[in-house]
């Protein structure tokens, strides 16, 4: 085992970073090592810092960290760079988003057919776009042999981006398959004994494999949707969604079930507007891309970064009294977090996060099973190689063994979802990559709630006017080129 420095670009993004943290101290392969927590807002930073060093020291890892404001800094003689920054924050997706619903696009002009996700911006985030280039052309220089593992959304254009504008190796990473281990719990199924496979785009998987104990795993879906348990289906939590009515009626359509994050990429019959986000993703919140869903992972994400600069803030905090200094609150955490710090209190549990384990294989050789997002070499037939595809994947000290797809997926999926989807992350990186503003313009005049050149160009004007978007218009005013 041979020490490594690991760069966390954006290591203030809270609970996320706190999952590092903990997979971090607890992969002993990776002792020695040095983590570098980069970030621009010094706050959280040095928050993230206090809680990661506290940690270390008294799990008894071998592990250093350091902290920086200065990208090149973290980026000096980094072997693995892991990018989970969000440029503008939320506030600037909600700023855009209010801006198109002004202009009659309910969820802004980012909620695309297929891309439904919040903050999965591929239109108006040129900043975090451009972020991603830069980051990669930075490492060109300073650190022209490390990995970018690409965690910040968007993943698809992101790392087909990269991959475009910079010869940089980049793995891009998403929690979202663990959709299927969601089913195996709503079916009752153990789940040592599934045989399965997803694959597809980032945020748009499909389980092409699905067996169980030798038995096709379908047909038990099949009965749990005709004993009638979709009636009384009801989400813990505006996540809850891989069982939810959307999620069995695209699996009706398409003849595989979508996973995690792609049931909440349909179409607009699911999306539409709140009421019908509530028929297809459940009530109270409609699932987690509507206004009160929203809500709710922001609240979540304030606890956290407010939990973490409070406890920063507290010398006498420590871990090991955790369960004493919070005392009977524990319990009234929300689920996620309180998760994260049961997984913290507990000496041997991994988060699900997939990035450390990803080089914990790569660097010490322990075989693990994977789901990446990686340029397609003829894994998925009818997409072209280059396009980078969330396959499952074998990763050794040679890299990754995607598995071959078997079955195929079937024709709808490629026809009706995978190909349009590819088509709009095409025009999202045409419009980018040559800045031409007259892509983006049409880019919504195939949006269904277009109703005038007007309104298209109108939404594009404001946004390109706000005070965040100087290098954006400046972009598209001189059709300036990335690559
Ligand atoms: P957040 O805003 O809470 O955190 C992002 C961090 O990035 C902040 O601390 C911010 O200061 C920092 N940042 C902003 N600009 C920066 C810059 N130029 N350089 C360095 N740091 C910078 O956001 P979040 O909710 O933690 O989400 C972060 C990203 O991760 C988003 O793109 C989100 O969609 C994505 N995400 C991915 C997955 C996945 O499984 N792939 C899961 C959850 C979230």
């Amino acid at each position: 085992m041979a020490p490594v420095k690991i760069s966390i670009i954006g290591a203030g993004s809270a609970v996320f970073s706190m999952r590092l943290v903990n997979d971090l101290c607890k992969t002993k392969g990776l002792s020695g090592s040095l983590v570098s927590l980069m970030d621009i807002d010094e706050q959280r930073l040095n928050g993230v810092y206090e809680l990661a060093v506290r940690y270390v020291k008294e799990l008894g890892a071998d592990l250093r960290f350091e902290k920086t404001t200065s990208l090149e800094t973290s980026l000096h003689e980094a072997d693995f760079v892991i990018n989970t920054a969000l440029v503008g924050g939320h506030a600037y997706l909600d700023k855009v988003r209010e801006i198109g619903e002004r202009y009659g696009y309910y969820r802004g002009i980012d909620a695309q057919e297929l891309n439904m996700v919040t903050d999965y911006c591929t239109i108006t985030n040129f900043n975090q776009l451009k972020f991603f280039v830069d980051l990669a052309r930075m490492m060109e220089r300073i650190c022209p042999n490390a990995w970018l593992l690409q965690t910040a959304n968007p993943v698809f254009e992101g790392t087909n981006l990269i991959s475009r504008c910079s010869k940089i190796k980049v793995v891009g990473f998403c929690h979202g398959h663990h959709g299927v281990i969601e089913m195996a719990e709503a079916l009752n199924l153990d789940e040592k004994k599934l045989d399965w496979q997803v694959a597809g785009f980032n945020h748009a998987i499909w389980l092409n494999r699905f067996f169980y104990d030798g038995e096709d795993g379908y047909e038990l879906l099949d009965r749990w949707i005709e004993g009638g348990n979709l009636e009384g289906w009801k989400p813990r939590n505006p996540f809850d969604v891989q069982m939810s009515p959307a999620a069995i009626d695209m699996y009706r359509f398409y003849g595989m079930m979508p996973i995690g994050d792609t049931v909440r990429n349909g179409t607009w019959y699911y999306n539409k507007d709140f009421e019908t986000k509530k028929r297809w993703y459940g009530e109270p919140w409609g699932g987690p891309d509507s206004d009160i869903g929203r809500r709710w992972l922001y609240d979540q994400l304030a606890l956290g970064v407010e939990l973490i600069k409070k406890f920063a803030q507290d010398e006498s905090f420590s871990f090991k009294r955790f369960v004493n200094y919070f005392g009977p609150l524990l319990v009234t955490l929300p689920e996620d977090i309180r998760q994260t710090v049961e997984m913290l209190l507990d000496a041997n549990r991994l988060s699900n996060e997939p990035v450390v384990q990803f080089i914990d294989s790569l660097v010490n050789g322990n075989v693990r099973r994977f789901v990446i997002n990686v340029p397609n070499e003829g894994y998925i037939e009818g997409i072209p190689d280059g396009v980078f595809v969330e396959v499952p994947a074998v990763v050794d000290k040679d890299g990754w063994h995607v598995e071959r797809i078997e079955p195929k997926l079937s024709e709808k999926v490629l026809k009706f979802y995978l190909w349009p989807r590819m088509l709009r992350m095409e025009w999202a990186l045409y419009a980018i990559m040559n800045g031409d503003k007259s892509a983006l313009i049409e880019f919504l005049m195939r949006d269904p709630r277009t109703n005038s050149l007007e309104q298209a160009k109108n939404v594009i004007e404001e946004i390109l006017n706000l005070s965040e978007n100087l290098s954006m218009r400046k972009h598209y005013e001189k059709n300036l080129k990335f690559c």
